[in-house]
Order: structure tokens, then C-alpha cells, then sequence
């Protein structure tokens, strides 16, 4: 019996979506301006700026009621220069190539910052996880390892978790990556369970650094971070464990939303008993939180409450030109990649908001995922208290770099990161490709 091969995805799913399209180009374009600054030749720009290589695959998925559905994923690697590439993987029925562009392109430059042995890549399938079971998503993350399988490897390109997945897919992916080739290789990817050469504490990374960079970014304003008012847009990941970190570390929480719902408390948010309420399998939406001291109000709000910290930690595009004017936060720090658009960004920066940008503030991640592919590669042990010390130094120091540059050159914390990170891989472009 012949079987039927659907196309899955949301109509013209594979076309761009407005928010990456316009990702990609901001990023571009900050990297144009950096190299304007650096007198970067524009042969060595074009070099830096287009991605290696870039990878559609069609996955063919047998999903529960026997039909065969055809879904494309994407990876994008967009430099190896400094090292092998390194980013997550997204499930995301919006995702599409820009994206996939943009984001790995963030990744060069975030580990280029933080003076990591990477490069940048990122991958993407056109899925929506909220209507798969767990049989189905397994399938189609081993369908995803086997496509990308000649294209990775420990010392090729490294993948992670990011929106929508996490570390069960993580173990799907390395067992169907080790099942191809035959042997053991752990550091093919990184956010494994700890069980499976994973890291103590790479769960908790990516938030706990972006509540680092709140204090830091907070305490440069002379704001005490123990009486600061912070807002967190997405209660996934890094949202949840931001607001975990901050709120033991005395903030006031006073808004969360995820895609269901805003909460808010002028008080105060009681953010352990949150936690406890959503973090289950499978996990629950915040619209399902039940409690007499919450005001629920729309998502649209918490970003434009009145507040010191506003997070955004979910995904990009959100602070655009049409809402920058109406934003009321005096720190900004980018959970998400790419939550404020360039136009954003501009009005933002001559309102004198201080912005923490992504390719700092949400390096935890992929600090720990380091320290991680280290572990896999050396095949020792890292303890939760040295990965906390470590992340916490290298965090403190990245802010501290950047904040100097800024504060030297008289420019942005964003055009300062970008600064230090184009240098970086422009110096080992050039050093590659120079003859003499
Ligand atoms: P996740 O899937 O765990 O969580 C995403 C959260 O955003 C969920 O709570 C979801 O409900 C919420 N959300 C989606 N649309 C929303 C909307 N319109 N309004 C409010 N909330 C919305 O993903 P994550 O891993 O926490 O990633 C979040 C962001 O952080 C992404 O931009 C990702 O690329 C970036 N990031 C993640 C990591 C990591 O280690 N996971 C590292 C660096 C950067």
C-alpha cells in the first residue's frame, strides 16, 4: 500500500517570518557598524558577515495514527573559524532560514565575547512540539540527528538545547548520532541529562547568568538589586531560572508572562510557589496558575510596566519601534536573542535606557555547555559548585569588559560587545587567510 507523505508546518512556514528576517538584518548591521569603527576592509567584512555553510533537510516522521509527515529542519553554521561551530536547536513552527541565519550568526559573536574555542551555527525544524507526543518528538529529533549527521561532530559543529527543546532530546540526539557512527562521541552535543555526561548546573546556566548580568547592569545605575522591581517576559528556561536566581538574591518580581498569560503582583511575586506549580511533566502554562494575590494582565502589558529590570526572555522581535517609546524599564537585559529590534534599540539608547545586549547576557548557556563538551571531551567530572564559581567568573568579567569599552569609546554596550567580538574573528580570519 502506497504511503502518504504530508508536509508539516504552518502555511508558508518555509517563507521568512517578519522577526527573523529582521534579526538577521539588525545583526548584520551591527557588525557592518563595528567594522566601520575597526576599518575592517569590506572583502574581510563579507568573509565574517555570509555563513559557511547552511543545510535544509526534510525529515520523514511516522507520527502515532501511522501517517508519514515530512517536516524541514535547518542548520546553519555560520563561522568555524575560532572553533568548532556551536548553538542550539529550536522546534518551532515559525522557524525558517532567516532565523536560523540570524541566530547562528549571534552565536559567532557571543562566543567570539566570551573568548570561547567556537564558532556560531544554530538549527531549526518547522515543528510545534505543543501538538506532538513524546513518541513523535523522539522520532523527529533522531530523524533530525541522522540528517545532520554527516554535518556534526565534536569538533565540527555542536548542538544544544534552545526554545522548545531540552534534555531529553538531547540524549535522543546524542544515542541516534553515536547509534550512525558507532561509536561513543558525548561531546556532539551539549544540555545532556547529567546522567548522560551531562553538566551539574547547564540547566540552570543561561538564567543564572542573566540574573548576573541584572546585578551588574543594576548596580552600574546605582539601583540596589535588592530593591529592584524587575519584570521577565517567557517562564521557560532562562526566564524561570532568571527569576529563580533573582528572587534569591532579594528582587522583587513583579510580572511574568509566558505565551498564556501575564501575571503581576506590585508586591512582589511569590516565585517559588510558581515554580513549583509549573515545573511538572508536562510542564504547565502560567494561565493555570491559581492564586488570590496575582492580577492576571495581557502579555503585551508586562512589557510596558513601570519597573528598574525588564527581562525579555522569550523570543525575538518583541521591543520593536512600536513599543520602545512606551517601555518604562532603566536596565534592559536580553534573556532572548534578538528581543529588541535595531529601530527599538535606537529610540531605547537615546532615552537613556541602559540594554544588556543578547550576545552577553545570555552567554551563561553556552559557557556551561563549554565546560560541558570539556567533560565529554576529557572525560572527567565537574562538580555544581565549580561550574557555578566558573560561570560566575567569566560572566562577571565579560560585563565588566564590555562595560569598560563603552564607557572608553562613549558608545553602547551592544556597539561595545560587537566591537570586541568582530575584532576577535576578523584578527583570526585575517591570520588564516593572510599569505605572508
Ligand atoms: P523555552 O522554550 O524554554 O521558553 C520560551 C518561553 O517563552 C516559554 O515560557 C514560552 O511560553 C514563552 N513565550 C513564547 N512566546 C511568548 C510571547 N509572545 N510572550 C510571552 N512569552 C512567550 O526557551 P528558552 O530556552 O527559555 O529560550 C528563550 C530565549 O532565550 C530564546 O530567544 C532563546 O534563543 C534564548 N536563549 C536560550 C538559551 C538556553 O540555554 N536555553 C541560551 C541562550 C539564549
Amino acid at each position: 500500500m502506497a504511503t502518504t507523505v504530508e508536509r508539516a508546518g504552518t502555511p508558508g512556514s518555509r517563507q521568512s517570518t517578519a522577526a527573523g528576517s529582521v534579526l538577521l538584518q539588525d545583526s548584520q548591521q551591527y557588525v557592518r557598524d563595528a567594522a566601520d569603527i575597526l576599518e575592517i576592509s569590506s572583502s574581510l567584512f563579507n568573509l565574517i558577515n555570509e555563513s559557511e555553510r547552511e543545510i535544509t533537510v526534510t525529515l520523514p516522521v511516522e507520527m502515532d495514527d501511522g501517517r508519514i509527515e515530512a517536516f524541514t529542519g535547518y542548520r546553519v553554521q555560520h563561522s568555524r573559524v575560532l572553533g568548532p561551530g556551536k548553538g542550539g536547536m529550536r522546534f518551532h513552527p515559525a522557524s525558517d532560514l532567516d532565523e536560523v541565519r540570524g541566530l547562528a550568526a549571534l552565536m559567532t559573536w557571543k562566543c567570539a565575547l566570551l573568548n570561547l574555542p567556537y564558532g556560531g551555527a544554530k538549527g531549526g525544524v518547522v515543528c510545534d512540539p505543543a501538538l506532538m507526543s513524546t513518541a513523535e518528538l523522539a522520532r523527529i529529533t533522531r530523524a533530525y540527528a541522522n540528517a545532520l549527521a554527516p554535518f556534526i561532530g565534536a569538533q565540527i559543529d555542536v548542538p544544544a538545547p534552545d526554545v522548545n527543546t531540552d534534555e531529553r532530546m538531547m540524549a535522543w540526539f546524542r544515542d541516534e548520532y553515536e547509534r550512525r557512527i558507532g561509536r561513543h562521541e558525548p561531546s556532539v552535543v551539549t544540555g545532556k541529562p547529567v546522567a548522560l555526561g551531562g553538566i551539574p548546573g547547564r540547566g540552570e546556566s543561561t538564567g543564572r547568568g542573566v540574573a548576573l548580568v541584572t546585578v551588574e547592569m543594576l548596580e552600574k545605575q546605582w539601583i540596589n538589586p535588592k530593591d529592584a522591581r524587575v519584570v521577565i517576559q517567557g517562564f521557560g528556561k532562562v526566564g524561570s531560572e532568571a527569576a529563580r536566581r533573582l528572587h534569591e538574591l532579594g528582587a522583587k518580581i513583579v510580572a511574568i508572562s509566558d505565551v498564556s498569560a501575564g501575571l503581576y503582583n506590585p508586591n512582589g511575586l511569590d516565585i517559588p510557589r510558581i515554580l513549583q506549580a509549573v515545573h511538572c511533566r508536562p510542564p504547565r502554562l502560567l494561565r493555570e496558575y491559581l492564586s488570590d494575590d496575582v492580577e492576571r494582565i495581557s502579555m503585551e502589558d508586562v512589557l510596558t510596566l513601570e519597573c528598574d529590570a525588564l527581562i525579555p526572555a522569550a523570543l525575538e522581535g518583541q521591543i520593536t519601534g512600536e513599543n520602545a517609546n512606551d517601555i518604562r524599564a532603566r536596565v534592559i537585559v536580553e534573556g532572548a536573542n534578538g528581543p529588541t529590534t535595531s529601530e527599538a534599540d535606537q529610540i531605547l539608547t537615546e532615552r537613556g535606557v541602559a540594554i544588556a545586549p543578547d550576545i552577553l547576557a545570555n552567554a551563561g548557556g553556552v559557557v556551561v555547555s563549554y565546560f560541558e563538551w570539556l567533560q565529554g571531551l576529557q572525560g572527567n567530572r565537574w562538580t555544581l559548585e565549580d561550574v557555578r564559581k566558573q560561570l560566575d567568573a567569566e560572566m562577571r568579567s565579560a560585563v565588566n569588559n564590555v562595560f569598560r569599552e563603552s564607557e572608553r569609546r562613549k558608545i553602547s554596550m551592544r556597539q561595545a560587545a560587537y566591537l570586541i567580538a568582530v575584532e576577535r574573528v576578523a584578527q583570526a580570519v585575517s591570520l588564516r587567510w593572510s599569505q605572508m
